[in-house]
Formats: C-alpha cells, sequence, structure tokens
C-alpha cells in the first residue's frame, strides 16, 4: 500500500484534474482502502471549492480570489483557507479594503441620495430617466451589476474623498438611458435571449427601482428626446 503522505502530496492535483491516469488510478485505489485520506480529500474538495462560491457573492473580490488562488500554490491557499468560508470571506474583505483604499480609490454612493426623476419612453426604445446626487457632491462612474433574473443594476461610485462638482451638470446631475449598449453587456452575460426586465440604480441590496417591465412610462418630452439624441 502506498504511504499516506504521499497521497496526500497528490490529492491537490488529483482533485485539479491534472495528475496522471496512473496516479489518478492509485489515488482512487488508496482512497478506497483509507478512511483518514478519503476525509482529508472530503476536506480539500469543500475547502478547494470556496473561492467558486466567492463568484456569487461578491464578483469584484471574486476576479482577485481566483487570480491569487492561481498565483498561490495551492497547499498555501488551503491553509489560508483552513477557516473554511470564515477565512475566505475576511480575504475578500482584505483585498477590498486594499484595493478600496489605494488602488480604485472609489466608493458607493448610497441610494438614499439618489434621486430619479423623468422616467420616459423614448421614440427609439429607449427608456430615459434623470438621475440626480443630492449631496452636491460629484460622480465618477457608473459599474454595472446584474443577475440571470433579469435584474440589471447601475451602480453610482465616487472616490473616498468627494469633490465637487464644477459644472452645474455632469454624471452626478445628467439623464441616462436604458438602451442597447447596457441590453448587449447583459446578453454578453447571458446569452443573446437574455432580456432585462427590470432596471435598478444602486447595489442588490440597496436600490432603487426605476423601470421593470410591464411599467406604463409616459413617452419622452422633446426636450429629453433632444438632448439625448445621437
Ligand atoms: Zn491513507
Amino acid at each position: 500500500m502506498m504511504k499516506c503522505e504521499v497521497i496526500k502530496d497528490l490529492l491537490p492535483l488529483y482533485i485539479d484534474n491534472v495528475c496522471s491516469r496512473e496516479s489518478a488510478e492509485l489515488v482512487e485505489e488508496h482512497l478506497a482502502a483509507c478512511g483518514s485520506c478519503r476525509s482529508e480529500w472530503e476536506n480539500m474538495r469543500s475547502e478547494l471549492r470556496v473561492p467558486q462560491n466567492t463568484v456569487d457573492m461578491n464578483r469584484r473580490e471574486s476576479h482577485l480570489l481566483e487570480a491569487m488562488s492561481a498565483y498561490w500554490s495551492r497547499s498555501k491557499l488551503k491553509s489560508f483557507l483552513k477557516g473554511g468560508v470564515l477565512a475566505s470571506l475576511s480575504l475578500g474583505i482584505v483585498i477590498s479594503a486594499y484595493f478600496g483604499l489605494t488602488e480604485w480609490n472609489i466608493m458607493r454612493v448610497p441610494a438614499d441620495i439618489i434621486e430619479v426623476k423623468d422616467t420616459s419612453q423614448m421614440k427609439d426604445g429607449r427608456i430615459a430617466f434623470h438621475m440626480r446626487l443630492t449631496d452636491g457632491y460629484d460622480l465618477n462612474q457608473i459599474s454595472y451589476d446584474m443577475d440571470e433574473n433579469g435584474n440589471f443594476y447601475m451602480i453610482p461610485y465616487r472616490p473616498i474623498i468627494k469633490k465637487k462638482p464644477i459644472t452645474t451638470f455632469g454624471l452626478f446631475n445628467m439623464y441616462q438611458t436604458k438602451d442597447p449598449f447596457i441590453n448587449g453587456v447583459y446578453q454578453n452575460k447571458y446569452g443573446a435571449d437574455a432580456k432585462i426586465t427590470a432596471l435598478y440604480l444602486g447595489t442588490r441590496d440597496e436600490n432603487i427601482l426605476i423601470w421593470e417591465e410591464g411599467m406604463k412610462l409616459p413617452p419622452a418630452s422633446d426636450t429629453v428626446e433632444a438632448e439625448l439624441k445621437r
């Protein structure tokens, strides 16, 4: 019988499906006979799955987690994740904090300072709405989030250090549209038949509903049509 230590060294490769057919057979043979290695195998499998689950929880962190887990050797990742989900959550938080403060320097805008007005249907099918941030500070970026149930989120971001706008209009105070670009972003992720059925400003947890399927919208005014002409 093979030594357990050898099998334990092979397990990460076996789980990742990257060892030879011959080694895989040795591992399987040993697992069938050795309870201690089998429970080690079960543990490893569930631990190595953790970064995958994180994908659904937080897309931004998950990219980093994937990059980092590819970078780290499996054994280092494994010891890092020894605490299971809790450890991987704090890893995510550490990564967000690091990038939040240094690299991205960007924070979500709370929904309670977002004002949405004048939602309307344009002649070309686009849905227009006016967004204004009521606290008087500028806005730097609108990111997207979405799920497979047709929900699409436009998430306003700004740096940790807010700035006053230099003009009276800008991203913080202007018309936005649900348009072919946004539909394309959605279909790029969920397939050509996928359809956005609800549009929100904000995150999944904290948002303002702008539009959902079946909602009756007034036709866009001439001013709006003119402003958003292309
Ligand atoms: Zn064993």
